[in-house]
């Protein structure tokens, strides 16, 4: 696996962590690792922040990313470990996406898929922002952003009128329709994502009230609205897209 595929699960999640953290630390941009963080004995491991806590401040703070990383997204992996040591056994030596796909299709297993689509998509998440992030994508995410939404502006207005307006807890996506090959937008309810529906992920951004709200507040479109303006890694996006 390269070290910039994004591609998520148990085998390569320490090693692509490893590599993740010895790239930024050569960087010289990050205050401390955060690999170590408790996240509970078990074959899932939660990468290691691709920056440090307060890379993203202002407009993610350090106290929202110290919460949402260190208490949520590595609480799913401390609670989905726990299932794959007990009543989730058969699942213990999927990857993360076969545990997504086979868990999303039996009703009984709806925790273990909770918490396994959470994982997913919080790394998704944290990957697809950088600080000094934002501007807009080019070449061939920028033609297929073209196609899809007429120009960049746009599709942006569309994403996060989406993103904003996806009623409670859930997540605004760009994807790729893989059945009609062009770029989509969706929004998600709870731990839902567009893996393995079909729907090749390109960007996310989280809008459970822990994303923002010892930051914004009720303030959901300003959050919104900041993160794709001023921490969008389009380069992430276009990596996706192939
Ligand atoms: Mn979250």
């Amino acid at each position: 696996m390269k070290r910039n595929d994004n591609t998520i699960d148990r085998r390569t999640a320490m090693k692509t962590g490893a590599a993740a953290l010895a790239v930024v630390a050569a960087a010289g941009t990050l205050a401390k690792p955060n690999i170590a963080r408790a996240q509970g004995d078990g074959p899932i491991k939660v990468p290691a922040l691709p920056y440090a806590d307060d890379a993203l401040a202002p407009v993610i703070s350090a106290n929202t990313v110290g919460f949402h990383y260190g208490k949520h997204h590595i609480g799913y992996a401390t609670a989905l470990n726990a299932a794959l040591a007990g009543p989730a056994k058969d699942y213990a030596a999927l990857s993360l996406e076969d545990i997504i796909k086979t868990s999303r299709a039996n009703p009984n297993r709806a925790g273990v898929f909770n918490a396994a689509a959470q994982i997913w998509n919080h790394t998704f998440y944290w990957n697809g922002m950088k600080p000094g992030g934002g501007g807009e994508p080019t070449g061939k995410l920028k033609d297929e952003i073209g196609k899809a939404f007429g120009d960049f502006a746009k599709f942006k207005e569309a994403f996060a009128r989406a993103t904003i307006g996806q009623f409670a807890s859930g997540w605004g996506w760009l994807a790729w329709d893989e059945k009609e090959k062009k770029l989509v937008i969706q929004a998600t309810s709870n731990a839902e994502t567009p893996l393995g529906r079909g729907f090749k992920p390109i960007l996310t951004i989280d809008v459970w009230e822990h994303a923002y709200y010892l930051d914004y507040q009720n303030r959901r479109a300003d959050y919104v609205n900041a993160v794709i303006d001023k921490l969008v890694n389009w380069e992430f996006a276009a990596k996706n897209l192939g």
